[in-house]
């Protein structure tokens, strides 16, 4: 089971190469917070989901957001998303200084 460490729900079953939480689901290997994700109602068909709190292994809902793979890919180049990102972790977690 994801343990609790830093407000992240951190996956500590197997992980891929890139240091994401995954499963064999339904015969292939899924990341698990993409399946979190789809749990939680998110349309995750054909898109990214992204970590607002950069914890690759992080499965907790509220700190996956769906987009898709440009957006994805133009966030991660956009120091402006990072503080928004950062700003959005310090109401999340309730603490500031959080990597
Ligand atoms: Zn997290």
């Amino acid at each position: 089971m994801p343990a609790s460490e830093g407000g992240c729900w951190v996956w500590t079953g197997a992980r891929t190469n890139n240091g994401y939480g995954a499963v064999r689901h339904r015969g292939k290997v899924e990341y698990v917070h993409r399946i979190m994700a789809a749990a939680h109602g998110m349309n995750i068909d054909g898109r990214t989901v992204d970590h607002l709190c950069f914890t690759t292994n992080c499965v907790r809902p509220s700190h996956l957001l769906v987009c898709s793979r440009e957006e994805n890919t133009r966030r991660q180049r956009s120091n402006a998303w990072r503080s928004v990102v950062a700003e959005l972790m310090d109401e999340i977690n309730g603490v500031r200084g959080q990597a």
